[in-house]
């Protein structure tokens, strides 16, 4: 019998043409205490999901299709929505097999249920993971239009257990494409009534951190400072400039694209930059002699070999999931005398920016401001000291005690809707979704 886990997203396409399955759900069952398929042929996947032990943490349901007509392998997580509807980004990536497309899933969307708890959003926590292999002309403007509106389709229907929002390899335009065909998502353009590129943002939050972690430490501000940031794109030019208008002394720079360092010259004439070229994987940018490295790029690069290396007393950046193994790398940071500001509590300003898009938008929003000033207990700067000498007060990592605030917090419910997700998650299930097309869904009342 196959391995499915094992498999590639392209041999899963070809598995479930084979089998019939066009759609299909891993959902957690509470009353039994375990993942149900919606297909029998599923269950081995069923079986992964229940016996992880890291990320899974009972995700009330996970959502795939094959999009009809462009194939691509299109999921939602569910994580859990306690808070509100599960929201975070679509990320269009490569991935080996389906097992490293699941677990990509699982982790993000439980980051965000983390996330947006943190930032006291009435949200739960959610990703969107598409699989890039599945379609062989991705770069086709005209194909790739058309694969946002099928995963736009796919949010319509799911009812809004989940609304999408831009990540990773995802851009405004493809925003506006899901828009073109559902309701559930943000990060739509401006000119038609969103919030656009939450980037900037993103990069505001991420200095606040920093100010935080230099107070704490008793370094005074940023001015003189000198600050290593791996990946210069959408969060880290922004990033730049803002160090830059905060009086730093120098930045080095990392980048895979040569590109991207005459991108910053041109817009910051007098910073001392420094940008080293490096290859895919090298994360040497992170053992620089300086203040602070700020991960900027991908996940997974804290761990034995990298941490080491770094001299600077300060890791903060906006990458997500910046720890190799979260379960022993936030105390590797501790011992080594690093003070490491977990992603989750200063990346959080793309969700902010865009997850109430759909309540209007004032300009210069206090409720988005708030988060960015120090009045405020919850906001990045003030939440970053608080977790910061709780973490000093009991011995634990920042990490730890960032993760177990956001775990509580993450259980309240909606005050106005309470816990809707679910209810909305089981309909889906006892209308059949997955098992029957749409058209015969939505003409059978649910039982
Ligand atoms: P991006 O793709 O625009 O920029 C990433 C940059 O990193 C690119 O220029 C890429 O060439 C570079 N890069 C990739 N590998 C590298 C390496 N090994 N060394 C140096 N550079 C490398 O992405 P972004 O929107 O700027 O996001 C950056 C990170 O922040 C991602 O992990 C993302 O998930 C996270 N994040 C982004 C936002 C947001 O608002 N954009 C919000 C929260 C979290």
């Amino acid at each position: 019998m196959t391995d499915l886990a094992s498999i590639s997203p392209e041999a899963f396409k070809d598995f479930l043409r084979d089998a019939g399955i066009r759609r299909f759900f891993l959902v957690w069952d509470e009353e039994r205490g375990e993942v149900r398929a919606s297909h029998p042929r599923l269950e081995p996947l069923a079986r992964l999901l229940g016996e992880d032990r890291r990320d899974f943490d009972r995700h009330e349901g996970v959502f795939v299709q094959v999009a009809p007509e462009t194939g691509v392998l299109q999921g939602a997580f569910v994580h859990r929505t306690c808070r509100g509807q599960a929201a975070g980004g679509v990320r269009f990536w490569r991935y080996d097999t389906v097992e490293e497309y699941l677990r990509d899933g699982l982790r993000l969307a439980r980051g965000m249920t983390h996330k947006n708890a943190l930032a006291g959003l009435w949200w739960g926590g959610g990703k969107g993971v598409m699989a890039l292999g599945t379609v062989p002309d991705a770069a086709d403007s005209v194909v790739r239009r058309r694969v946002y509106e099928e995963y736009g389709d796919l949010m319509t229907s799911l009812r809004g257990c989940y609304v999408t929002a831009e990540d990773v390899g995802t851009s405004v335009e493809d925003m506006a494409a899901i828009f073109a065909r559902t309701r559930f998502t943000t990060c739509i353009p401006p000119d038609l009534g969103g919030s656009g590129n939450p980037s900037a943002p993103t990069a505001r939050g991420v200095v606040r951190g920093m100010e935080a972690a230099l107070h704490f430490l008793e370094l005074g501000d940023l001015r003189g400072k000198t600050v290593a940031v791996q990946g210069l794109g959408h969060v880290g030019e922004p990033l730049v400039g803002l160090l830059h208008e905060r009086g730093v002394g120098r930045v080095i720079g990392s980048d895979i694209d040569p590109g991207r360092e005459a991108a910053l010259r041109s817009r910051l004439p007098g910073l001392d930059l420094t940008v080293r070229v490096v290859e895919r994987g090298d994360n040497s940018v992170l053992a620089e002699e300086v203040d602070i490295v700020s991960p900027c790029a991908t996940g997974a690069i804290l761990g034995p070999a990298t941490i080491p290396r770094i001299r600077a007393r300060i890791v903060c950046g906006a990458a997500n999931n910046q720890l190799e193994d979260p379960e022993w790398d936030d105390a590797r940071l501790l011992d080594a005398g690093v003070l490491y500001l977990p992603d989750f509590l200063v990346n959080r300003m793309g969700i902010v920016n865009c997850a109430d898009e759909g309540s209007g938008y004032v300009d210069g929003d206090p409720a988005f401001e708030r988060h960015l000033g120090d009045g405020w207990d919850n906001s990045i700067y003030r939440l970053s000291l608080k977790v910061l000498g709780d973490a000093r007060r009991t011995g634990r990592t920042p990490a730890r005690e960032a993760l177990q605030l956001a775990e509580e917090r993450s259980f309240e419910r909606h005050p106005i809707q309470g816990h809707r997700g679910v209810q909305i998650i089981r309909s889906l299930v006892e209308s059949g979704w997955g098992r029957r097309s749409d058209a015969e869904a939505a003409s059978t009342p649910s039982p």
